[in-house]
């Protein structure tokens, strides 16, 4: 399996550190209000990525934290006027319905940074200790200065481009580039106790905190949106380079920016989406299937047209279904259907290839629908639809195509009269056959026998 790995820039064989595991840690939400539909697109990846290593037999330990101290979080408590542990737990709580309403799977840990705030202060004394981090007044800063592989992850090196980090610390840093491990409060901020008086911790080093807790010194994949790689990723990777010595994952993944209508979405521009907006108007499917219909590195554009048109798509897969009276049962699909099989591996081998994948299930619900085949060969190409759609995290309803098909008895005495036929061609009882075909086509269905097998529909 090739991925893109922004530390060599690079697509690269896949190698887990542990043969037959892998080890995901993806940057989750701040939860100071309801998340975007841009963040949804990093969230809906990361579900894909974590099912199709498990699809192909990985055993995955996927971690996704939860920031629930930050300072927008403490802006959002002054807005609306409640503690900012209120806030904290109220979008934390939306968050987990809206990603379950997105079908997204729920990660095998998902830990809040303030439930960490004894090793994020271990973290931060152990890299004061090593000569990392520097005091001042309270605050305490990573030395950028005192490690020379700063920079390789964005590939930002010159003194002008880090210098693009954030400005907004109100203390005197030794370089512009070193950012904030622990900042003190102001009056009336969150605190926890700390060698270096009352105050919280910054982002990147609770994401580091929280990532080596599950995951240890050294994991397979970190990941998040392409916005996090400088200087939220850049400065993980420093902490724990400081601290150990080693990589702190070996392949770095980020999925592209969301536009909207051409344009960046921005709350002054009002074309700003939350991802439960959007749900109110449309399925989750039609969701998933429009972020997977574009490789994930690449920017997207949602508009309307093109949501609709997501959702028309997922609707032709289910109708496919419908067409042939699909049941819902754990049969595994022959080999039938090794190619399109085979081109669904080899789309999503090539640095995780999701349009291409989506293309061999329109190829297979083309297959389910044509009459033209043998019913037996299009319950095969339903069946690998079913299974290949559910890797993408597709088919998460199949539940209301049996409340459609279930109470269809006639469909299943038609099923049981083609069969008694076949049985009577078989013993050359050609005027019982012929009588169950005269008798059919009176009440409408026309059977049609092929050398797979008998097809039967109802006459136009
Ligand atoms: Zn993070």
């Amino acid at each position: 399996m090739q991925i893109y790995n922004q530390i060599t820039r690079t697509k690269e064989e896949f190698v887990p550190l542990t043969p037959g595991k892998v080890k995901i840690y993806a940057c989750g939400p701040t939860v100071y209000n309801y998340f975007h539909i841009g963040n949804a697109r990093a969230f809906l990846f990361f579900d894909v990525l974590r099912r199709y290593f498990e699809w192909r037999g990985y055993d995955v330990e996927y971690v996704q934290n939860i920031t629930d101290i930050d300072d927008r979080i403490i802006g959002q408590s002054i807005d609306e006027g409640i503690p900012f542990s209120e806030v904290a737990a109220k979008y934390s709580c939306a968050f987990l319905e809206d990603s379950a309403a997105l079908g997204i799977k729920a990660p095998t840990h998902q830990p809040k940074a303030t439930e960490v705030m004894d090793e994020i202060i271990a973290l931060i004394d152990a890299l004061v200790q090593k000569g990392y981090a520097y005091e001042v007044e309270g605050d305490v800063c990573f030395d950028t200065a005192a490690l020379p592989e700063y920079g390789s992850l964005s590939g930002k090196k010159t003194e002008d481009q880090l210098a693009g980090a954030r400005v907004d610390e109100n203390f005197q840093k030794r370089h512009p580039a070193d950012f904030t491990l622990w900042k003190h409060s102001k009056p009336g901020e969150p605190v926890w106790p700390s060698p270096w008086g009352e105050g919280r911790p910054g982002w990147h080093t609770e994401c580091v905190v929280m990532s080596r807790k599950y995951l240890g010194d050294t994991f397979d994949i970190h990941g998040g949106g392409i916005d996090l790689i400088f200087p939220h990723h850049e400065n993980e990777l420093a902490q724990a380079r400081a601290l150990t010595g080693k990589p702190l994952a070996n392949y770095w993944i980020h999925n592209g920016f969301l536009n909207i209508d051409g344009e960046k979405m921005s709350k002054s521009l009002k074309n700003f989406f939350t991802a439960r907006d959007i749900l109110r108007e449309h399925s989750a499917e039609a969701v998933r299937f429009f972020f997977l219909s574009k490789h994930y590195r690449s920017p997207i554009d949602f508009n309307r047209e093109i949501i609709e048109e997501s959702e028309r798509a997922v609707n032709n897969f289910y109708s496919a279904l419908k067409s042939i009276g699909f049941q819902n049962v754990s049969a595994i699909p022959d080999d039938t259907y090794f190619p399109q099989k085979e081109a669904f591996i080899q789309a999503m081998d090539d640095d995780l290839n999701s349009a291409k994948a989506i293309a061999v299930l329109f190829d297979l619900a083309r297959n389910v629908k044509n009459e033209q085949l043998p019913r037996p060969q299009r319950e095969q190409a339903a069946l690998l639809l079913v299974q290949l759609g559910g890797v993408l995290g597709f088919f998460q309803n199949l539940a209301c195509l049996e409340e459609a098909t279930l109470p269809d008895l006639s469909r299943q005495l038609i099923e049981l009269l083609v069969r008694y036929r076949q049985e009577a061609r078989n013993n050359k009882n050609w005027a019982l056959s012929d009588a169950i075909r005269d008798d059919l086509a009176a009440l409408g269905i026309e059977l049609n026998d092929t050398p797979g097998g008998c097809n039967w529909k109802h006459k136009e």
